[in-house]
């Protein structure tokens, strides 16, 4: 916490164990520099009223990323960077709950529900928008003159956006009303008329998919590729309307596939033409620069999500490359992708008929590799898919400890995971093995965590039941990362067509669960609430709870829509043949 000239850090975040991982200790810096920036953005210049909390912090990991970025050159951190942000600011844009960076804030007892991935995630690509828009050093000048003009009073964003636009001629008033203070994202097409195997004409356009025919001025990066990627042509392009041609590329060659997002920059759902699908379903694991599969990865997920592939392609193209993929952070991308569309988007049958598919492939993984993360990685999607006796018993065992995965160290903490997953897989020895996990924990906290958690594990109904009605009374919500773990289970797809009875009353709770809740609270109790639901049922629930409290709070309405939206869309998906 950023304190002016006193920074105070939680201890084990900066005396990290002798064997910490390097990612581990790239957090630790970017913590202190994190903080250190705060001295000047947040501390020197304030923001006037909280409503422009996300400017502190934007700036904050901005320049963190500055200033640690160089000190750890065997870090790709473009393609970390793509993989922590994008997929987690799509997550939120693309619902019909997605709120802007810039939001109104009446009362400080609502400042909690500004924050979120949007304020985390969306923030710092779009700060890179402008910076990558004015060039760096303008963006360096106008920040400087922001510091001296406002030291030790307040100001606002518009305020710096007033500075910002003197340095430069692009009109940063209209850039910042659409992309901090509107919600949500374009959607971009490219289209191709081929003659004679060369283009005759090429064209780039973008819709508001809300329909209210918004433009967002946005920097593309074109790439025409060819089978010699040495012929590969890039085009940047200032995107500033709904349709664009290119003449630069009439009568190139016919190319192999068109991406207007080449470099990863571009923020949008880009919706894949056919033949630059079909080329990338092919040919995304021959990319040789791991972020263009890190870009690829995530433009099919969205196509999928948007009906424009097949999810049943998707997850066998998934299963595949986990065999050649070989960047611990793709493949981490890549094994929750699969989770997602296993338990959100396949429908019971489908489920079980992948299961022993995916536990093989996993199971080779997991004893296929020496890298321990990776090897941890593979277990825990394997625990998270394993549905066959078979795989229930070799988890089982591992429980156990009768038989030992070589390179593969499970803590304390990962066994009562593992006891909890197989207490929910296996149901009538759930008993059995919880009570032994509870007598092998020795801490008292973590006793205390089993022993709060095991009747949302019960394989009898009635105490399921009584487990959720206790959540209604705070008291027994103060342990909310518990209240979390309890609901996913509760919720778990395996116990979705009992559980739904739960899901009005979870929503009913909300507006409490706010008022008495840490501020991230009230969006994990929805996630665990929602997440485990694909029924017409659940629609109609979520639904009528939205059509029932019409003065509902604004925040809150859009956190539900947010978390409810692969509901919604698991609705299309399950059905998709
Ligand atoms: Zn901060």
């Amino acid at each position: 916490m950023e304190h002016a000239g006193a920074i105070q850090y939680r201890a084990n975040s900066l005396f990290l164990e002798k064997n910490a991982t390097q990612n581990q200790k790239l957090a630790r810096a970017g913590l202190i520099s994190h903080e250190t920036s705060h001295m000047w953005f947040g501390d020197y210049v304030t923001m006037k009223w909280f409503d422009d909390v996300w400017l502190k912090e934007v700036f904050a990991g901005f320049m963190a990323d500055k200033i640690i970025n160089p000190s750890f050159p065997e870090v790709n951190h473009e393609l970390k960077f793509l993989l922590s942000h994008y997929p987690a600011a799509y997550e939120i844009d693309r619902t019909s709950g997605a709120n802007p960076i810039g939001q109104q804030l009446e009362n400080m007892r609502d400042a909690g529900a500004l924050y979120g991935n949007i304020i985390y995630h969306k923030a710092p690509i779009v700060m890179r928008h402008l910076e990558s828009l004015m060039g760096a050093e303008k963006l360096q000048a106008g920040l400087q003159e922001y510091l001296k003009q406002y030291a030790f009073g307040d100001a606002t964003w518009d305020q710096l956006i007033e500075i910002l636009n003197k340095q430069t001629e692009i009109d940063l008033v209209k850039w910042s009303n659409i992309w901090v203070k509107e919600a949500g994202m374009p959607i971009i097409k490219t289209q191709l008329e081929i003659e004679a195997d060369k283009i005759k004409k090429a064209t780039i356009s973008q819709s508001d998919p809300a329909g209210k025919n918004r433009i967002w001025p946005q920097q593309l990066e074109f790439e025409l590729y060819y089978n010699n990627p040495e012929k590969n042509k890039i085009l940047d392009i200032n995107f500033n309307n709904s349709i664009t041609e290119l003449d630069q590329t009439v009568n190139m060659d016919n190319p192999l596939m068109i991406t207007p997002n080449s470099k990863g920059n571009a923020y949008a759902y880009f919706e894949l033409d056919e033949g630059s699908k079909q080329y990338l379903l092919n040919n995304i694991n021959s990319f040789k620069d791991p972020l263009k599969r890190g870009i690829a990865w995530i433009t099919l997920w969205e196509n999928m999500l948007n009906l424009n592939i097949d999810k049943t392609q998707l997850y066998q193209l998934q299963l595949n490359s986990l065999d050649v993929e070989t960047n611990p952070l793709i493949i981490g991308k890549i094994l929750s992708q699969t989770g997602t569309i296993y338990w959100q988007f396949f429908s019971k049958t489908e489920r079980l008929e992948w299961a022993a598919k995916s536990e093989e492939k996993l199971w080779s993984l997991i004893n296929g590799t020496d890298d321990a993360g990776l090897k941890k990685n593979y277990f825990d999607s394997y625990q998270n898919m394993a549905l066959s006796d078979e795989a229930l018993m070799k988890l089982f065992s591992i429980w156990e400890g009768k038989t030992a995965i070589k390179g593969l160290e499970l803590t304390d903490n990962n066994k009562t995971g593992l006891a909890y997953t197989l207490a929910l897989k296996i149901p009538d020895q759930s008993k059995v093995i919880l009570n032994k996990q509870l007598d092998r924990i020795k801490n008292e906290d973590r006793k205390d965590e089993i022993r709060f958690v095991m009747p949302s594990l019960s394989n009898v109904d009635k105490e399921r039941d009584l487990f959720f009605q206790s959540l209604r009374s705070p008291a027994n919500r103060e342990h909310e990362r518990w209240v979390v773990t309890s609901l996913n289970y509760l919720n778990h797809p395996l116990r979705a067509e009992y559980s739904i009875k739960y899901l009005k009353v979870s929503l009913e709770l909300l507006q409490e669960i706010q008022l008495t809740g840490d501020i991230f609270f009230p969006k994990q109790w929805l996630d665990a609430v929602l997440g485990g639901y694909q029924s017409k049922k659940a629609v109609a629930i979520i639904n009528k709870f939205l059509q029932e409290h019409p003065d509902y709070p604004e925040n809150l309405k859009a956190k539900i829509l947010q978390s409810a939206d692969f509901v919604f869309r698991s609705q299309d998906l399950v059905q998709q043949k």
